[in-house]
Protein backbone atom coordinates (compact mmCIF):
# COMPACT_ATOMS: atom_id res chain seq x y z
CA UNK A 1 0.00 0.00 0.00
CA UNK A 2 1.45 3.59 -1.31
CA UNK A 3 -0.04 6.72 0.38
CA UNK A 4 -0.43 7.48 -3.87
CA UNK A 5 -3.11 4.66 -3.61
CA UNK A 6 -5.21 7.41 -1.79
CA UNK A 7 -4.81 10.16 -4.24
CA UNK A 8 -7.89 11.35 -6.15
CA UNK A 9 -7.79 9.61 -9.29
CA UNK A 10 -10.53 11.42 -11.33
CA UNK A 11 -9.89 13.26 -15.09
CA UNK A 12 -10.84 17.12 -14.17
CA UNK A 13 -12.93 19.06 -16.65
CA UNK A 14 -10.87 20.62 -19.03
CA UNK A 15 -11.67 23.93 -20.35
CA UNK A 16 -11.48 25.74 -23.54
CA UNK A 17 -7.85 27.07 -23.84
CA UNK A 18 -6.89 30.73 -22.04
CA UNK A 19 -3.99 31.32 -25.03
CA UNK A 20 -1.48 33.72 -23.52
CA UNK A 21 -1.61 36.65 -25.95
CA UNK A 22 -4.23 39.22 -26.40
CA UNK A 23 -4.82 39.66 -30.06
CA UNK A 24 -6.38 36.36 -31.20
CA UNK A 25 -10.31 35.57 -31.59
CA UNK A 26 -11.83 33.35 -29.11
CA UNK A 27 -14.51 31.08 -29.58
CA UNK A 28 -13.80 28.25 -27.71
CA UNK A 29 -15.56 28.43 -24.09
CA UNK A 30 -19.22 29.83 -24.92
CA UNK A 31 -18.63 33.12 -23.75
CA UNK A 32 -20.82 36.13 -24.68
CA UNK A 33 -18.86 38.43 -26.69
CA UNK A 34 -20.65 41.69 -25.80
CA UNK A 35 -19.91 42.91 -22.35
CA UNK A 36 -22.70 42.92 -19.69
CA UNK A 37 -25.30 45.25 -18.85
CA UNK A 38 -24.10 48.98 -18.36
CA UNK A 39 -25.78 49.05 -15.23
CA UNK A 40 -23.45 46.22 -14.00
CA UNK A 41 -20.83 47.63 -14.74
CA UNK A 42 -22.14 51.03 -12.92
CA UNK A 43 -23.52 48.26 -10.03
CA UNK A 44 -19.93 47.67 -9.14
CA UNK A 45 -18.66 51.15 -10.06
CA UNK A 46 -20.84 52.58 -6.73
CA UNK A 47 -19.92 49.69 -4.84
CA UNK A 48 -19.12 50.87 -1.54
CA UNK A 49 -16.15 48.80 -0.54
CA UNK A 50 -16.70 49.68 3.24
CA UNK A 51 -19.72 46.70 2.67
CA UNK A 52 -16.53 44.35 2.19
CA UNK A 53 -15.93 44.19 5.74
CA UNK A 54 -19.27 42.44 6.43
CA UNK A 55 -20.20 39.03 5.10
CA UNK A 56 -22.37 38.75 2.40
CA UNK A 57 -26.31 38.00 2.59
CA UNK A 58 -25.50 34.36 2.94
CA UNK A 59 -28.54 33.17 1.43
CA UNK A 60 -28.14 36.04 -1.40
CA UNK A 61 -31.38 37.42 -0.44
CA UNK A 62 -31.59 40.33 -2.85
CA UNK A 63 -30.52 38.64 -5.76
CA UNK A 64 -32.37 35.21 -4.99
CA UNK A 65 -35.53 37.95 -4.71
CA UNK A 66 -34.53 39.69 -8.11
CA UNK A 67 -34.43 36.65 -9.73
CA UNK A 68 -37.75 35.44 -8.18
CA UNK A 69 -39.37 38.57 -9.57
CA UNK A 70 -38.36 38.04 -12.92
CA UNK A 71 -39.58 34.37 -12.78
CA UNK A 72 -42.19 35.01 -11.87
CA UNK A 73 -41.43 32.57 -8.56
CA UNK A 74 -41.59 33.08 -4.51
CA UNK A 75 -37.92 33.52 -2.86
CA UNK A 76 -38.45 30.18 -1.69
CA UNK A 77 -38.56 28.41 -5.17
CA UNK A 78 -34.60 29.85 -5.81
CA UNK A 79 -30.90 29.25 -4.91
CA UNK A 80 -28.38 31.25 -6.18
CA UNK A 81 -24.67 30.29 -6.33
CA UNK A 82 -20.99 31.06 -7.58
CA UNK A 83 -21.71 29.21 -11.12
CA UNK A 84 -24.16 26.77 -12.38
CA UNK A 85 -21.17 24.67 -11.60
CA UNK A 86 -20.92 25.31 -7.73
CA UNK A 87 -25.53 24.66 -7.96
CA UNK A 88 -24.80 21.76 -9.88
CA UNK A 89 -22.58 20.36 -7.23
CA UNK A 90 -24.74 21.33 -4.56
CA UNK A 91 -27.80 19.85 -6.15
CA UNK A 92 -25.66 16.80 -6.72
CA UNK A 93 -24.69 16.15 -2.93
CA UNK A 94 -28.17 17.67 -2.09
CA UNK A 95 -30.40 14.94 -4.36
CA UNK A 96 -28.05 12.33 -5.61
CA UNK A 97 -27.51 9.80 -2.33
CA UNK A 98 -29.08 6.33 -3.85
CA UNK A 99 -27.31 3.34 -4.41
CA UNK A 100 -29.14 3.25 -7.95
CA UNK A 101 -27.14 5.70 -10.99
CA UNK A 102 -27.80 8.87 -11.90
CA UNK A 103 -28.27 9.31 -15.21
CA UNK A 104 -27.99 11.17 -18.11
CA UNK A 105 -26.62 11.12 -21.85
CA UNK A 106 -23.32 9.99 -22.94
CA UNK A 107 -22.80 13.15 -24.65
CA UNK A 108 -23.41 16.08 -22.71
CA UNK A 109 -22.23 18.84 -20.34
CA UNK A 110 -18.48 16.62 -19.10
CA UNK A 111 -18.98 18.28 -15.49
CA UNK A 112 -21.52 15.58 -14.86
CA UNK A 113 -19.30 12.75 -15.30
CA UNK A 114 -16.65 14.71 -12.57
CA UNK A 115 -18.92 15.55 -10.16
CA UNK A 116 -19.85 11.95 -9.96
CA UNK A 117 -16.69 10.78 -9.62
CA UNK A 118 -15.17 13.09 -7.19
CA UNK A 119 -18.89 12.34 -4.68
CA UNK A 120 -18.58 8.80 -5.55
CA UNK A 121 -21.57 8.98 -7.30
CA UNK A 122 -22.91 6.14 -9.36
CA UNK A 123 -23.82 6.70 -13.18
CA UNK A 124 -24.92 5.71 -15.92
CA UNK A 125 -24.64 6.96 -19.27
CA UNK A 126 -27.07 6.64 -22.21
CA UNK A 127 -26.05 7.10 -25.83
CA UNK A 128 -27.41 9.59 -27.56
CA UNK A 129 -28.93 8.57 -31.62
CA UNK A 130 -26.98 8.98 -34.62
CA UNK A 131 -27.89 12.73 -34.67
CA UNK A 132 -26.83 13.65 -30.98
CA UNK A 133 -31.00 13.22 -30.29
CA UNK A 134 -32.31 12.03 -26.86
CA UNK A 135 -34.67 9.76 -26.65
CA UNK A 136 -37.05 10.29 -23.80
CA UNK A 137 -38.09 7.09 -23.90
CA UNK A 138 -34.23 5.62 -22.64
CA UNK A 139 -34.76 7.61 -19.30
CA UNK A 140 -37.61 5.10 -18.10
CA UNK A 141 -35.44 3.11 -15.62
CA UNK A 142 -34.48 2.59 -12.26
CA UNK A 143 -32.12 5.37 -11.30
CA UNK A 144 -30.69 7.76 -8.58
CA UNK A 145 -31.64 10.80 -10.43
CA UNK A 146 -31.88 12.35 -13.73
CA UNK A 147 -29.51 15.41 -15.49
CA UNK A 148 -30.73 16.83 -19.28
CA UNK A 149 -29.28 19.64 -20.34
CA UNK A 150 -31.51 21.54 -22.89
CA UNK A 151 -30.74 22.71 -24.97
CA UNK A 152 -27.94 20.18 -24.39
CA UNK A 153 -24.40 20.65 -25.10
CA UNK A 154 -22.25 20.45 -27.31
CA UNK A 155 -24.54 19.50 -29.13
CA UNK A 156 -26.30 23.01 -29.79
CA UNK A 157 -30.23 21.11 -29.62
CA UNK A 158 -32.79 22.18 -27.88
CA UNK A 159 -36.17 20.60 -27.23
CA UNK A 160 -39.71 21.38 -25.98
CA UNK A 161 -41.97 20.80 -22.83
CA UNK A 162 -43.73 17.29 -23.94
CA UNK A 163 -40.22 16.25 -24.16
CA UNK A 164 -38.84 17.64 -20.90
CA UNK A 165 -42.71 16.19 -19.86
CA UNK A 166 -42.12 12.72 -20.77
CA UNK A 167 -39.02 12.33 -18.98
CA UNK A 168 -40.56 13.82 -15.56
CA UNK A 169 -43.54 11.42 -16.01
CA UNK A 170 -41.40 8.14 -16.37
CA UNK A 171 -39.42 9.87 -13.01
CA UNK A 172 -41.85 10.36 -10.25
CA UNK A 173 -39.27 8.78 -8.06
CA UNK A 174 -36.55 10.80 -8.71
CA UNK A 175 -34.94 14.40 -9.09
CA UNK A 176 -34.64 15.61 -12.55
CA UNK A 177 -32.46 18.32 -13.09
CA UNK A 178 -32.66 20.20 -16.47
CA UNK A 179 -29.42 22.17 -16.90
CA UNK A 180 -31.09 25.47 -19.07
CA UNK A 181 -27.29 27.35 -19.50
CA UNK A 182 -28.34 28.19 -23.09
CA UNK A 183 -32.02 28.38 -22.53
CA UNK A 184 -31.85 32.36 -23.07
CA UNK A 185 -30.42 31.43 -26.81
CA UNK A 186 -33.80 30.48 -28.09
CA UNK A 187 -34.80 27.59 -26.46
CA UNK A 188 -37.78 26.19 -24.06
CA UNK A 189 -38.20 26.69 -20.66
CA UNK A 190 -39.04 23.69 -18.30
CA UNK A 191 -40.29 26.87 -15.81
CA UNK A 192 -44.37 25.82 -16.41
CA UNK A 193 -43.79 22.38 -15.18
CA UNK A 194 -42.58 23.49 -11.79
CA UNK A 195 -46.08 23.56 -11.00
CA UNK A 196 -46.55 19.96 -11.87
CA UNK A 197 -43.67 18.12 -10.68
CA UNK A 198 -41.61 19.04 -7.19
CA UNK A 199 -39.00 16.57 -8.34
CA UNK A 200 -37.89 19.04 -11.11
CA UNK A 201 -34.85 21.63 -10.92
CA UNK A 202 -33.87 24.18 -13.62
CA UNK A 203 -30.44 25.34 -13.07
CA UNK A 204 -29.66 28.84 -14.90
CA UNK A 205 -26.36 30.48 -14.88
CA UNK A 206 -24.93 34.55 -15.75
CA UNK A 207 -22.27 33.14 -17.99
CA UNK A 208 -23.43 32.78 -21.03
CA UNK A 209 -26.58 35.17 -21.84
CA UNK A 210 -25.77 37.57 -19.48
CA UNK A 211 -22.05 37.92 -20.11
CA UNK A 212 -20.71 37.08 -16.71
CA UNK A 213 -18.57 34.25 -16.89
CA UNK A 214 -15.87 36.44 -15.23
CA UNK A 215 -18.14 36.93 -12.35
CA UNK A 216 -19.22 33.24 -11.39
CA UNK A 217 -23.22 33.39 -10.55
CA UNK A 218 -25.59 31.02 -11.20
CA UNK A 219 -29.21 29.35 -9.69
CA UNK A 220 -31.61 26.93 -9.41
CA UNK A 221 -35.50 27.00 -9.48
CA UNK A 222 -37.42 24.64 -8.04
CA UNK A 223 -39.86 23.25 -5.18
CA UNK A 224 -39.63 24.34 -1.58
CA UNK A 225 -38.38 21.02 -0.69
CA UNK A 226 -35.35 20.17 -3.19
CA UNK A 227 -34.75 24.14 -3.22
CA UNK A 228 -34.25 23.70 0.84
CA UNK A 229 -32.52 20.85 0.51
CA UNK A 230 -29.65 22.71 -2.13
CA UNK A 231 -29.27 25.41 1.05
CA UNK A 232 -29.16 22.07 3.47
CA UNK A 233 -26.13 21.08 1.37
CA UNK A 234 -24.45 24.16 0.71
CA UNK A 235 -25.03 25.24 5.00
CA UNK A 236 -23.46 21.72 6.06
CA UNK A 237 -20.31 21.70 3.85
CA UNK A 238 -19.69 24.51 1.73
CA UNK A 239 -19.10 28.18 3.25
CA UNK A 240 -19.00 29.94 0.06
CA UNK A 241 -21.96 32.18 -0.44
CA UNK A 242 -22.08 34.63 -3.30
CA UNK A 243 -19.57 37.45 -2.72
CA UNK A 244 -21.27 41.08 -2.09
CA UNK A 245 -20.17 42.41 -5.10
CA UNK A 246 -21.18 39.55 -7.53
CA UNK A 247 -24.78 39.97 -5.51
CA UNK A 248 -24.83 43.48 -6.60
CA UNK A 249 -23.76 43.06 -10.00
CA UNK A 250 -26.17 39.84 -10.45
CA UNK A 251 -28.79 42.29 -9.23
CA UNK A 252 -28.15 44.82 -11.85
CA UNK A 253 -28.31 42.43 -14.75
CA UNK A 254 -31.78 40.62 -13.97
CA UNK A 255 -32.91 44.68 -13.46
CA UNK A 256 -31.86 45.66 -17.33
CA UNK A 257 -34.49 43.19 -19.19
CA UNK A 258 -33.76 45.31 -22.32
CA UNK A 259 -30.47 45.29 -22.30
CA UNK A 260 -30.37 41.37 -21.71
CA UNK A 261 -32.79 41.30 -25.07
CA UNK A 262 -30.88 43.21 -27.05
CA UNK A 263 -27.78 41.28 -26.47
CA UNK A 264 -29.75 37.36 -27.08
CA UNK A 265 -30.93 39.22 -30.69
CA UNK A 266 -27.64 40.08 -31.56
CA UNK A 267 -26.39 37.09 -30.82
CA UNK A 268 -28.60 34.63 -32.32
CA UNK A 269 -28.59 37.00 -35.58
CA UNK A 270 -25.37 36.09 -35.80
CA UNK A 271 -26.03 32.67 -35.48
CA UNK A 272 -28.29 32.39 -37.89
CA UNK A 273 -26.14 33.94 -40.44
CA UNK A 274 -22.90 31.51 -39.76
CA UNK A 275 -25.24 28.74 -39.64
CA UNK A 276 -26.51 29.50 -43.40
CA UNK A 277 -22.39 30.32 -44.24
CA UNK A 278 -21.03 27.13 -42.47
CA UNK A 279 -24.15 24.92 -45.05
CA UNK A 280 -22.88 26.76 -48.20
CA UNK A 281 -19.30 25.60 -47.62
CA UNK A 282 -21.02 22.21 -47.03
CA UNK A 283 -20.56 21.80 -43.47
CA UNK A 284 -23.23 20.07 -41.36
CA UNK A 285 -24.93 21.16 -38.20
CA UNK A 286 -28.04 20.45 -36.34
CA UNK A 287 -30.01 23.71 -35.84
CA UNK A 288 -28.70 25.59 -32.71
CA UNK A 289 -30.83 26.81 -29.92
CA UNK A 290 -27.69 27.69 -28.02
CA UNK A 291 -24.67 30.35 -28.77
CA UNK A 292 -22.39 27.81 -30.40
CA UNK A 293 -23.03 25.58 -33.71
CA UNK A 294 -21.46 21.97 -33.74
CA UNK A 295 -20.85 21.25 -36.74
CA UNK A 296 -19.07 18.91 -39.04
CA UNK A 297 -17.61 18.58 -42.87
CA UNK A 298 -17.51 15.41 -44.42
CA UNK A 299 -13.82 16.43 -46.40
CA UNK A 300 -11.97 17.85 -43.82
CA UNK A 301 -11.40 16.20 -40.51
CA UNK A 302 -12.13 18.36 -37.83
CA UNK A 303 -8.64 17.76 -35.88
CA UNK A 304 -7.19 19.73 -38.89
CA UNK A 305 -9.72 22.51 -39.48
CA UNK A 306 -9.27 23.45 -35.10
CA UNK A 307 -5.53 23.17 -36.16
CA UNK A 308 -5.70 25.23 -39.07
CA UNK A 309 -7.78 28.25 -37.39
CA UNK A 310 -5.50 28.00 -34.79
CA UNK A 311 -2.14 29.22 -36.53
CA UNK A 312 -5.03 31.96 -38.17
CA UNK A 313 -5.28 32.79 -34.10
CA UNK A 314 -9.11 31.77 -34.52
CA UNK A 315 -9.45 29.35 -31.14
CA UNK A 316 -12.40 26.91 -31.27
CA UNK A 317 -13.27 23.60 -29.58
CA UNK A 318 -12.94 20.51 -30.33
CA UNK A 319 -13.31 17.40 -28.22
CA UNK A 320 -10.96 13.99 -28.56
CA UNK A 321 -14.08 11.79 -27.62
CA UNK A 322 -15.28 9.13 -29.26
CA UNK A 323 -18.75 10.09 -31.80
CA UNK A 324 -17.66 13.82 -31.50
CA UNK A 325 -13.94 13.76 -32.66
CA UNK A 326 -15.25 14.98 -35.76
CA UNK A 327 -17.06 17.98 -34.52
CA UNK A 328 -16.22 21.69 -33.87
CA UNK A 329 -18.23 23.64 -31.17
CA UNK A 330 -17.59 27.11 -32.19
CA UNK A 331 -18.72 30.39 -30.13
CA UNK A 332 -21.26 32.94 -31.96
CA UNK A 333 -18.68 35.98 -31.41
CA UNK A 334 -19.30 39.46 -32.90
CA UNK A 335 -20.37 39.94 -36.37
CA UNK A 336 -16.62 41.02 -37.01
CA UNK A 337 -15.35 38.17 -35.60
CA UNK A 338 -17.35 35.91 -36.97
CA UNK A 339 -16.65 37.40 -40.44
CA UNK A 340 -12.65 36.60 -39.97
CA UNK A 341 -14.02 32.95 -39.23
CA UNK A 342 -15.94 32.27 -42.10
CA UNK A 343 -13.31 34.00 -44.88
CA UNK A 344 -10.91 31.42 -43.18
CA UNK A 345 -12.93 28.51 -43.40
CA UNK A 346 -14.02 29.15 -46.97
CA UNK A 347 -10.53 29.57 -47.76
CA UNK A 348 -9.80 26.07 -46.36
CA UNK A 349 -12.73 24.33 -48.19
CA UNK A 350 -11.97 26.10 -51.60
CA UNK A 351 -8.48 24.65 -51.21
CA UNK A 352 -9.43 21.54 -50.30
CA UNK A 353 -11.89 21.28 -53.14
CA UNK A 354 -9.15 22.37 -55.11
CA UNK A 355 -6.33 19.74 -53.62
CA UNK A 356 -8.89 17.04 -54.52
CA UNK A 357 -9.66 18.31 -58.28
CA UNK A 358 -6.14 18.10 -58.76
CA UNK A 359 -5.47 14.63 -57.30
CA UNK A 360 -8.11 13.28 -59.69
CA UNK A 361 -6.63 15.06 -62.80
CA UNK A 362 -3.60 13.62 -62.25
CA UNK A 363 -4.45 10.12 -61.48
CA UNK A 364 -6.49 10.37 -64.27
CA UNK A 365 -9.95 10.08 -63.27
CA UNK A 366 -11.45 13.41 -64.40
CA UNK A 367 -10.19 15.34 -67.79
CA UNK A 368 -11.80 17.35 -70.37
C1 LIG B 1 -21.35 26.86 -19.16
C2 LIG B 1 -22.23 25.76 -18.66
C3 LIG B 1 -22.51 25.61 -17.31
C4 LIG B 1 -21.76 26.31 -16.22
O1 LIG B 1 -21.85 27.59 -16.11
P1 LIG B 1 -21.13 28.39 -14.96
O2 LIG B 1 -22.26 29.17 -14.39
O3 LIG B 1 -20.13 29.25 -15.66
O4 LIG B 1 -20.52 27.50 -13.95
C5 LIG B 1 -23.39 24.62 -16.93
N1 LIG B 1 -23.95 23.80 -17.82
C6 LIG B 1 -23.69 23.89 -19.12
C7 LIG B 1 -24.33 22.95 -20.06
C8 LIG B 1 -22.81 24.87 -19.58
O5 LIG B 1 -22.51 24.93 -20.87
Amino acid sequence: MDWRDNLIKIEPYVAGEQPNKTDFIKLNANENPYPPSPKVAAAIREFDAARLKKYPSANAVGLVKAIADREGLKPENVFAGNGTDDVLSLCFRAFFNSDKPVIFPDITYSFNTVWCDILRIPYETIPVDADFNIDPADYARPNGGVVIANPNAPTSIGRGLDFIREILENNRDSVVIIDEAYVDFGGVTALPLLKDYENLVITRTFSKSRSMAGMRLGWAMGGAEVISAIYAAKDSMNSYPVDSIAQAAGIASIEDEEYFQATLKKVISTRERLTKELRLMGFKLPDSQTNFVFATHPDISAIDIFNHLKTKDIYVRWFNKPKIDNYLRITIGTDEETDKLIDELKELVVEEKWRKREHALNSGWIGE
